[in-house]
């Protein structure tokens, strides 16, 4: 039957962060006691309250199609954080809720995107952005950014990217993998860009919006410039329940922006998922409306963790890591060891070996940076049991005395 596959598919690779998740839990399956580095998801459980929600809704009957783009009044309640967080006012045909921010992004390349009309994106990326522009027809452009630059955004690469064939520019900050905020320089110098190239429109993914350790006055967002509906058509936001509620299994996400968009992505999903689960619609309700001071408790659990492990990272000689300031990620440079020798001496060519090899010997997951386009780098995300953090921290620095080069 494999020639039944489409051309189409050829191109198109398994998320590969699946694949090391998959691979862990087989071990974890065989009793070896790995520790989970790899997967991007809060250790955190969801919230009660929210639990709770879902669980009256099912009782009450509310478990048939709802409305396409998302229920009415999860779609207000989205307004209303919009209102309450920015200041901005938007309406619910201004908004779709779909089966996690990823169909939310596919349904606006698909809606987009003609054929090889491009999107930009930095680089280190999250690979389902790759995936889903190349599926659809559109072509990627990536825009490099460096560890010895805190992989801030190059304005002028940027532009040298800009084309006629530009559709949008997409940025994630809260950033995966680096952790990375964005600073007022580089907003003001994408607004800037924006202006001057007016076929060129803005995807914001800030599904870790929340996700921030910035100390203060060095955070700054985009909807501060939006006053009086500035560039409002232009920039479209992707958000989501999944990381700030601990809700990746929920599956809910959300899009922001333009109406035509926005009714042309709720035909795409009528006729793909009808709706996104009512259940999980609930739950996600409850979650954006109620009180967000549990995220606080998040927060400084995620600081203290991410401490612990930039110091054991920096103290590697040879790492080479950004203290990141957002999302729970960080993306350390092991460029160094590429090239030298297990005890078995096993050469550790790629970052897919030295991945490979910490799983094998120090049973930690990770995820190798070729994975997001950076291949002298690993991704570590510190969204772990605090205990499990120091095992792993241990385990990995014994494993990395245990290279060397002869
Ligand atoms: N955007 C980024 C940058 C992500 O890291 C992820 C998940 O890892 C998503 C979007 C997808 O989120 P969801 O689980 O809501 O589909």
């Amino acid at each position: 039957m494999s020639s039944c596959i489409s051309k189409r598919m050829l191109s198109i690779k398994q998320s590969q962060t699946l694949e090391i998740a998959s691979k862990t839990r087989k071990m974890k399956s065989d009793n070896i006691d790995v520790i989970s580095l790899g997967v991007g998801e809060s250790e955190f459980d969801t919230p009660i309250h929210v639990k709770y929600s879902a669980i009256k809704s099912i009782v009450e009957g509310d478990t048939k199609y709802t409305d396409v783009g998302g229920k009415i009044e999860l779609r207000e309640a989205i307004c209303k954080k919009f209102s309450d967080d920015y200041n901005l006012s938007y309406n619910s045909d201004e908004v779709i809720v779909s089966a996690g921010a990823k169909q939310v992004l596919f349904n606006l390349f698909f809606v987009t995107l003609n054929p090889a009309e491009e999107v930009i994106l930095i680089k280190p990326y999250w690979n389902s952005y790759v995936e889903m522009v190349n599926a659809i027809g559109g072509k990627v452009v990536f825009v490099d950014s460096v560890q010895e630059d805190n992989f801030s955004l190059n304005l002028t690469r940027l532009e040298a990217s800009i084309s006629d064939k530009t559709k949008w520019i997409l940025l994630n900050y809260p950033n995966n993998p680096t952790g990375k905020i964005l600073l007022k320089n580089e907003i003001e110098g994408v607004i800037l860009l924006l202006k001057k190239y007016p076929h060129v429109n803005l995807i914001l993914d800030e599904i870790y919006e929340y996700i921030t350790f910035n100390s203060a006055g060095e955070y700054c967002n985009f909807q501060s410039y939006m006053k009086n509906n500035f560039l409002k058509d232009r920039i479209f936001f992707i958000n989501g329940v999944s990381k700030t509620y601990s809700m990746t299994g929920w599956r809910i996400g959300y899009g922001v922006g333009n109406s035509d968009i926005i009714k042309a992505m709720r035909i795409i999903q009528s006729h793909t998922t009808s709706n996104p689960s009512s259940i999980s619609q609930a739950a996600a309700l409850s979650a954006i409306v109620s009180s967000k001071e549990f995220i606080q408790v998040h927060l400084e659990s995620w600081r203290k963790k991410r401490d612990i492990l930039f110091d054991a990272l920096v103290s590697i000689k040879g790492v080479k890591c950004s203290k990141s300031q957002g999302a729970f990620y960080l993306f350390p440079d092991f460029s160094y060891f590429l090239g030298q020798l297990t005890k078995e001496k096993k050469e550790i060519k790629t970052s897919v070996d030295l991945s490979m090899y910490l799983l094998e010997s120090a049973k930690i997951s990770t995820i190798p940076g070729e994975v997001f386009g950076k291949k002298e780098h690993l991704r570590f995300s510190y969204a772990v049991d605090e205990k499990k953090l120091d095992i792993a921290v241990s385990n990995l620095l014994l494993a990395m005395k245990n290279l060397s080069f002869n």
